[in-house]
């Protein structure tokens, strides 16, 4: 039987694409071999990374002065790899702290001592629950940091800063395919597959033409973006799996009416629950209602005791992977594009009953 997964990363994928994928596992189009187990190098895997790379291009509508990497190392890996790529003009980075991931980016900049990193913002003084409004940009930067949509803390950028100096790059780990980006806005975008494309694995970095180079003096040769742009993203051996199922979702998602679609259906569900929530009297948002999430929802009943029966008896009603994030507790449902409406309304369903049950 199948639940509905709550979880902020890994998380759900369609059933469609996991049943192809199944269907496809052990003797892939009659090559008689799974995807798992062919060479890299072959015709059959080439065809799966084609595709793959010209899905991304045409449902995100990416110009063609930028290049789709595929890497490994998961988002993390790019907290260094965005300052070791690209702190080779002024040396200066302006990072705004919206939470968790974003604090992450910013410590790891700093400590690789590569640069002058500067804190120009953060909404740590509110645990997050806010996008700042001004941030404290310097006009002769190489980049500024941002993260799109906050996982943790159940924020996003609607409206994006506006810049001094360089170029934007965004941490798009858990809105990427969820709502329209217009990446000609950006240097760079990145994210890690798990939240919305694919199993773990692949990382997709979406960099512009011109901002590929060496990287700092010193830069490791698998940490620079130009050594996976001059291969096609296969200058080692890519995370195969991953990236088959990336391009089962990217079809699924074309099929299903592309990115607009999705967020339509993201805007709708997202509010179904928001509206819920603010009209209960019993649960409660902390987040500043234009910043809010349309991929994470985190909410509070009045206690602590309460939430913590919550979570378990969600459990029990087959809404799994509820439990907020440990720096903000309560609970926290993810709805990324995979969870489907119904999801939403079986959460709702049993979130009135609990609160009938224990106002
Ligand atoms: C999950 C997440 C990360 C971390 O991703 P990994 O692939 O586990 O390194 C980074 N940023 C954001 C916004 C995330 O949601």
């Amino acid at each position: 039987m199948r639940v509905y997964n709550f979880s902020a990363g890994p998380s759900m994928l369609p059933l469609e694409v996991l049943e192809q994928a199944q269907r496809d596992f052990v003797d892939y189009q009659g090559c008689g071999m799974s995807v798992t187990e062919m060479s890299h190098r072959s015709k059959q895997y080439d065809e799966i990374h084609s595709e793959c790379l010209s899905l991304f291009r045409e449902l995100m509508q990416i110009p063609d002065n930028y290049r789709i990497l595929l890497v490994q190392g998961g988002a993390s890996q790019q907290f260094d790899a965005i300052p070791l790529n690209m702190l080779t003009g002024t040396g200066r980075a302006d990072y705004i702290v919206t939470g968790n991931f974003a604090k992450k980016a910013y410590q790891a900049a700093k400590a690789l001592n590569v640069g002058d990193i500067h804190l120009a913002a953060t909404s740590e003084d509110k645990t997050y629950t806010y996008i700042p409004a001004q941030a404290d940009l310097r006009d002769d930067t190489d980049y500024v940091y941002i993260t799109q949509n906050n996982t943790i803390f159940g924020t996003r950028w609607t409206k994006l800063p506006r810049l001094k100096s360089g170029v934007l790059v965004s941490d798009v780990s858990s809105n990427i395919l969820g709502e329209q980006i217009d990446v000609s806005r950006y240097g760079v975008l990145y994210a890690g597959a798990q939240k919305n494309v694919a199993p773990a694995g692949v990382t997709i970095v979406i960099v512009r033409e011109d901002l590929i180079t060496d990287g700092v003096a010193g830069c490791p040769t698998m940490l620079r973006w130009k050594t996976q742009a001059e291969a096609d993203s296969l200058y080692n051996t890519p995370p195969c799996f991953s990236i088959y199922m990336a391009m089962l979702n990217l079809r699924y998602l074309k099929k299903l009416g592309g990115i607009r679609e999705m967020q339509k259906i993201n805007e709708y569900k997202s509010a179904l629950l928001y509206d819920f929530i603010d009209n209960s009297g019993f649960y409660t948002n902390a987040v500043n209602p234009q910043d809010r999430s349309l991929m994470n929802v985190p909410f509070v009943t009045p206690s602590k005791e309460l939430d913590a029966e919550f979570v378990k008896q969600a459990t029990q009603h087959g809404l799994l992977s509820i439990k907020g994030h440990k720096l903000v507790g309560g609970m926290r449902a993810s709805i990324y594009n995979a969870m489907p409406v119904e999801g939403v309304r079986a959460l709702i369903a049993f979130m009135q009953k609990f609160q009938s049950e224990n106002k």
